[in-house]
């Protein structure tokens, strides 16, 4: 997920998070040597697919698709990255909502919403895999997620605001669906019409 450029201001809000949900990654220390891995763009056939769950046999090839997961979710800058948005059909995802120059980074594996508040929020949301188009988009305002850590270890946090919009944006990527698929059809027509029309004049 990517945060509209005009709407920083409003995102320096209450997102909570239990800090034990950051994750100590040795090589963020030096991100920038490492190479950004491709980012792919709407419409690719894998970011339509759902994501199989990770097993403990899948845990070496999440952690070696790490650095350049991260170093391409913070050079975009985004603060959430799916598996499948890099071609990996596998149920795991980035996230970092901290403030500009702070990095709390969290990975999820097999993630899921295990509750959601019947309180609404809406809020501007942009995608990786939808470069330069932003709506707003209507999600539970707080939501309680279980995960599964790096080191194995079940866990659940609650989250609102900006992180609980992010952890729905991202665990939605997991099942194939875009921020655009709460949209109207209209309106999901007519922001996959410009990407298309932007896409074909690079
Ligand atoms: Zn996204």
């Amino acid at each position: 997920m990517i945060t509209s450029p005009g709407l920083e201001l409003v995102f320096q809000t209450t997102s909570r998070y239990i800090p034990s949900i950051m994750t100590t990654l040795p090589f963020l220390s030096d991100i920038e040597s490492i190479a950004p891995t491709p980012i792919l763009v709407a419409p690719q056939p894998v970011l339509r697919a759902v994501a199989r769950e990770v097993t403990p046999d899948d845990m070496a090839l999440v952690k070696s698709h790490l650095p350049g997961m991260f170093s391409a979710m913070y050079k975009a800058p985004g603060i959430g990255l799916a598996a499948p948005q890099i071609g990996l059909g596998l149920r795991f995802a980035l996230v970092d909502v901290a403030d500009e120059g702070e990095r709390h980074p969290m990975v999820l594996i097999n993630p899921e919403i295990i509750e959601e508040s019947e309180q609404l929020a809406a809020r501007e949301e942009g995608c990786l895999s939808l470069p330069n188009q932003y709506a707003e988009v209507i999600r539970p305002l707080s939501v309680r997620m279980r995960y599964r850590t790096l080191e194995g270890a079940i866990e659940e946090i609650e989250a609102d605001d900006l992180l609980a919009t992010c952890l729905q944006h991202e665990i939605d990527h997991l099942d194939g669906i875009l921020f655009v698929d709460h949209l109207s059809k209209l309106k999901r027509n007519m922001i996959m019409r410009r990407l298309a029309k932007e896409q074909k004049g690079r």
